[in-house]
This record gives structure tokens, C-alpha cells and sequence, in this order.
């Protein structure tokens, strides 16, 4: 059994007492974050599960870091999660009670639920209760999924998961103690919790929690210390404006030169915002790939070389193959397949959900991810977008939406793009164009656009139907709605 959080329990605790999570002016060292989860987690041991009420401030990593000493399965919520959805969440995860701010108030659909206060209080002396460390096959969290394709589903995930997915980072990135991650991402994915929070804490380095992003607050986290900075491709857009204005470029490109590491994950950065960023800051962003039932699958090591529109090769411990339609393993891996993948990352199940599991698996112990890729001479992924909503069929071509994403992001008229596919009785499906113009006054008209797509890719991935919207749906790691837009 290998200790989950080293840093705090067992011979590698760290009595020095550094800095472990910051969020404003509220800072939790070591000993502090020790203390205040070691009483918690003595209150809640035994429970079944625990649903954790998942704001941005340190009273949630004590809930977490709490439920995993505790050895009981925490079920991050997002506050903002809509009644009826928090409703199945809570019927589905069945948690015995909520963890929750002293301050927080709770929605209806949590009324049932007995209601423990979080405290981040300290007396400052060292807590003695010893936690004994559950079995790796030990659930530590169960994770909702973003919701992107369909109703969020409760992704099982066990410490030996948490612990590979974590340590194959570490391989990657040389993560040490000596990091201090900026943050900006919400508490109740994946991203934001297991890489933003439980990642650091893992090594014992520490995070600065931003609350709300703004290119400011990551130019001064940046500057006084940070070493990296994780985030989604919508902050890496806002970066790469703020880095053109005059105004704000200087400070900017000074802080984003000096990190050891930028990373992007959760969507797809645009081609055309890695190459702004790059030529601004001569830094290279670089993309990682996962789920939250995979936890992470592929990124760019630290040492390695990034490049626009790929999110790098397998992680140690990862396979990862390139499947046809019929199942077979593709060998000509320029073409496009199903990512599928294997390895000690994956998570056990989703919850009360035996059809999905079983589906989700191949008879030999591989996830279908469900997105699509092309893989490089070598060994770099380039991602084309989900089997379910982003590959087209053409023509009698397979056409990946990102890719013509990416060509109509680099038009000058138009600020952001999304591509879906739609029932076409000659072509089986047309390509329509989602674009948000960069002036509403004068967009760019869809021959235009249709040109520009044709003269860059090929004359069959040209958009038929270019619609215009004031902006894209997203959701709160500004992925693509695309449901919402009927694909
Ligand atoms: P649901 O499964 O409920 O529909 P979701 O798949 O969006 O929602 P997550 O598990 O949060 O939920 O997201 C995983 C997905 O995000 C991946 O399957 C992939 O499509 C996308 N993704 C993550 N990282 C990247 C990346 N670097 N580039 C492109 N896509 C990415
Ligand atoms: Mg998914």
C-alpha cells in the first residue's frame, strides 16, 4: 500500500511547515492543513461516502485531504450544479453527509443530508491520530463527468489510480516540492482537484489558488514566485489577447517567460492561440490530455518538444492505441481511430451503472475513450474531437471538426468557431460553421469563410452553412457545449 499523500503522514511528512494551499490572504501550511483534516477526518471515519461541497477556498482541500486520510470516497459537487442535476448527483452518490463552510448555504436538494461544518481552524499543535492507509483498490473519489455528451456519470476512481495518474505527471514534468502551481480551475474535476490540488500535495509542493481568473492575477502569482500554471484553453485565449494589447503585454510576457511550465487541458487549445502565445512569450504551452476515467492519458513532457494542435505522447504506465469502427487496431496510425487506453490510471466503474461500465471497456481491458485521433511519426497524438460530436462524416470522408475549428480561428474575422456536422441527403452530412465574428458590425461572409477553409485544408472540409452566434455555449472549464448547438 503506498501512502496517497506522503507529505502528510507517515516518514515523508513535512514538519517544516511550508506553504500548502493559498487562496487570497487565507493560507494553510502543512501543519495547519494536518491538523484541521486529521480532526476531520476523525469525525467522518466509518462514513460511506461524503459529498463535498466543492467552493475555491481551503475549507474544500481540508474536506478532501480529510475523506482520503479518513479513507472514505468523497463526491465533489459543484455549487453551481442546477437543482435538478445536483438532485440525481445526490440520489445517485447516495453520501451519508455533506462537508460544507460554516458560511455556506446549501441548496434544497441537499436538505436531506446531515450537514458537517468544515473547519480551517488550527491550534497549532501537531495532529497525533494516525490514519491507517486503505487498501490501493480503495475508492478515493467519485468523480461526475463534465456533462459534455450526455447526463454527468459518476466516475469511480481508486487511490492507485489518483497515485499513477499523479506520479506519471511527476515523470513528466519533473514536478518537486520546489513548485508552486498558480490556479485558477474550479474544485470538482478532475483538473482542478486531483492535478491543481492533490497533484502538489502529493509532492509537497504548493498552490496558489487565484479564486476568479484574470490575466493580472497570473502575471503577479507568476512573478512572486509561481512556477506553473495550469489552465483550460479559454484563460490561454484571454492570455494570448492580453499579451497583443500594448497595455498589458509587458508585465505578461515577463511572467509567462520566466514559468517553468504552462500547461492546457480539459478541451482543445486552438492552434492559432499556442502560436500567439508562442511568438509573444517564445514559451511554448503545453497540452496534456485525460478524463475523468482515465484521469491523464498523454501530455507533453517537460523535456520534450511541444507542438501546436498535439497533446504529446502516452504517459509512463499508459497504452494507448488507435482503433477502427470494427474494433481493430489501426496500424496506420495517420489515419484517423478511436483513442482507446490501458493502464494502472484507470478508474473501476461508473457508479450504479453496470450497462455503462461494461460498454465502456474491450474484452481486453481497454477504455474507449470516445475521441478521435491521428498519432505522428513520433508518437505525439493529435486529437480531431469526440466520435460523438466531431467527427463528420462527409462525402464519404471522416472529417474532424478541431481541425477546421483551428483554420477558421485563424481568420481574422472571426473570434471563435465551433464545427458540428447535420443530416445532408448528397453528402450524408454537411459541415456547419458556428462562428462568433470578431465585429458583429461585419462578419465575414460563409463564401469567405467556405474560401479560407479550403484554400488552408482541402476543398471537401469547407463549410456548407456558416451560422452566427454573439457567443459559443460553454461550460465552466469552457468546453463547447455542442449538444446545445444540436450535434
Ligand atoms: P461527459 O463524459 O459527461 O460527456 P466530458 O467528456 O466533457 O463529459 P470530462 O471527463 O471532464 O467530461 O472530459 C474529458 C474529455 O475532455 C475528453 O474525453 C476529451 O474529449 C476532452 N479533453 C480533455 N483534454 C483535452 C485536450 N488536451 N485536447 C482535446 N480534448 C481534451
Ligand atoms: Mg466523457
Amino acid at each position: 500500500m503506498t501512502s496517497l499523500l506522503p507529505a502528510l503522514s507517515g516518514a515523508s511528512r513535512r514538519t517544516d511547515s511550508p506553504e500548502a494551499v493559498r487562496f487570497g490572504d487565507h493560507v494553510l501550511t502543512y501543519s495547519q492543513l494536518d491538523e484541521a483534516s486529521a480532526s476531520l477526518a476523525a469525525r467522518i471515519a466509518g462514513a460511506g461516502r461524503v459529498a463535498v461541497w466543492a467552493t475555491s477556498t481551503p475549507g474544500t482541500v481540508v474536506a478532501v485531504v480529510a475523506a482520503l486520510r479518513a479513507g472514505v470516497p468523497a463526491v465533489p459537487l459543484n455549487p453551481k450544479t442546477g437543482g435538478r442535476e445536483l438532485a440525481h448527483i445526490v440520489a445517485d452518490s447516495a453520501p451519508s453527509a455533506v462537508l460544507a463552510g460554516p458560511d455556506d448555504t446549501l441548496p434544497s436538494a441537499l436538505g436531506g443530508l446531515e450537514r458537517i461544518d468544515v473547519s480551517t481552524a488550527t491550534t497549532g499543535r501537531a495532529s497525533e491520530s494516525a490514519f491507517p492507509e486503505p487498501p490501493d483498490e480503495a475508492p478515493a473519489l467519485v468523480v461526475y463527468t463534465s456533462g459534455t455528451t450526455g447526463p454527468p456519470k459518476g466516475a469511480v476512481l481508486p487511490r492507485r489510480a489518483v497515485a499513477a495518474s499523479l506520479d506519471a505527471l511527476e515523470d513528466a514534468w519533473g514536478w518537486t516540492a520546489g513548485d508552486v502551481l498558480v490556479h485558477a480551475l474550479p474544485l470538482f474535476h478532475v483538473h482542478g482537484l486531483i492535478l491543481g490540488v492533490l497533484g502538489p500535495l502529493r509532492r509537497g509542493g504548493s498552490v496558489r489558488h487565484l479564486g476568479r481568473f484574470s490575466t493580472e492575477a497570473v502575471a503577479r502569482e507568476l512573478l512572486s514566485g509561481g512556477t506553473m500554471l495550469f489552465g483550460v484553453p479559454t484563460m490561454y485565449h484571454r492570455l494570448a489577447d492580453a499579451l497583443d494589447d500594448p497595455a498589458t503585454s509587458g508585465n505578461l510576457t515577463k511572467a509567462l517567460a520566466g514559468a517553468r511550465l504552462l500547461v492546457s487541458g480539459s478541451a482543445a487549445l486552438p492552434v492559432h492561440d499556442h502560436e500567439r502565445i508562442a511568438a509573444a512569450t517564445g514559451c511554448r504551452v503545453i497540452e496534456r490530455y485525460g478524463m475523468t476515467e482515465t484521469l491523464m492519458n498523454t501530455g507533453v513532457r517537460a523535456d520534450g518538444a511541444p507542438r501546436a494542435g498535439t497533446v504529446g505522447p502516452p504517459l509512463s504506465g499508459v497504452e494507448l492505441r488507435l482503433v477502427e469502427e470494427d474494433g481493430s487496431v489501426l496500424r496506420d496510425t495517420a489515419a484517423i481511430g478511436e483513442i482507446q487506453v490501458r493502464g494502472p490510471n484507470l478508474f473501476t466503474g461508473y457508479l450504479n451503472r453496470p450497462d455503462a461500465t461494461a460498454a465502456a471497456f474491450t474484452g481486453d481491458g481497454f477504455f474507449r475513450t470516445g475521441d478521435m485521433a491521428t498519432i505522428d511519426p513520433d508518437g505525439y497524438v493529435r486529437i480531431v474531437g469526440r466520435k460523438a460530436t466531431d467527427l463528420i462524416k462527409s462525402g464519404g470522408y471522416k472529417i474532424g471538426a478541431g481541425e477546421i475549428e483551428n483554420a477558421l480561428l485563424e481568420h481574422p474575422g472571426v473570434l471563435e468557431a465551433a464545427v458540428t456536422g447535420e443530416p445532408d441527403e448528397d453528402l450524408g452530412e454537411r459541415i456547419v460553421a458556428w462562428v462568433v465574428p470578431a465585429d458583429p458590425a461585419s462578419p465575414p461572409s460563409g463564401q469567405e469563410l467556405a474560401d479560407h477553409v479550403a484554400e488552408l485544408l482541402a476543398p471537401h472540409k469547407r463549410p456548407r452553412v456558416v451560422r452566427h452566434l454573439d457567443a459559443l455555449p460553454r461550460n465552466e472549464l469552457g468546453k463547447i457545449m455542442k449538444r446545445s448547438l444540436g450535434a
